[in-house]
């Protein structure tokens, strides 16, 4: 089991100014965070990133989303780190989420929930080399 995983916080929990409440959780939650930076996603690159959803119907939605403001992405690490993370933030739709989730505090919708989390380990390893060097992990 791989001890790292992938996070965005999305545009409209950036926005909201949610960032400090959302790393204060993870970092409580005993991730350390790896790398970390504040970004702009161009549509090319929101769309490559959720390639794998390209035949989904919300995927030009989910794009035009992803790339309206600012985001948060950042390496994560932690014994277990893709499932309890996936725990830490809850189900995609927040009225599905656990209370205390990052989900059910901060999403405003199915659409816009506030973060990502890497479903896999191998996705956590193509989610932190699309967006990060190795030079930048710390
Ligand atoms: N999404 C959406 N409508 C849906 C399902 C997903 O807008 O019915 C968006 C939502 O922002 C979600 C992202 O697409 O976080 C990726 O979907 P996925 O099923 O991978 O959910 P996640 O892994 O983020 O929980
Ligand atoms: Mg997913």
């Amino acid at each position: 089991m791989s001890r790292i995983t992938f996070t965005m916080i999305k545009p409209e929990a950036v926005e909201a100014g949610n960032s400090g409440s959302i790393l204060s959780k993870i970092e409580k939650a005993g991730f350390r965070i790896v790398a970390m930076k504040k970004t702009l996603l161009c549509k090319e690159k929101a769309g490559q990133f959720y390639a794998i959803h390209k035949e989904r119907p919300f995927y030009n939605d989910l794009v035009e989303y992803m790339s309206s403001g600012p985001i948060i992405a950042a390496i994560l690490e932690k014994d277990n780190a893709v499932l309890d993370f996936r725990s830490l933030i809850g189900s995609t739709d927040p009225s599905e989420a656990a209370e205390g989730t990052i989900r059910a505090e901060f999403a405003e919708s199915k659409a816009k929930n506030a973060v990502h989390g890497s479903d896999s380990d191998e996705n956590a390893m193509i989610e932190c080399n699309f967006h990060f060097d190795t030079d930048e992990r710390y």
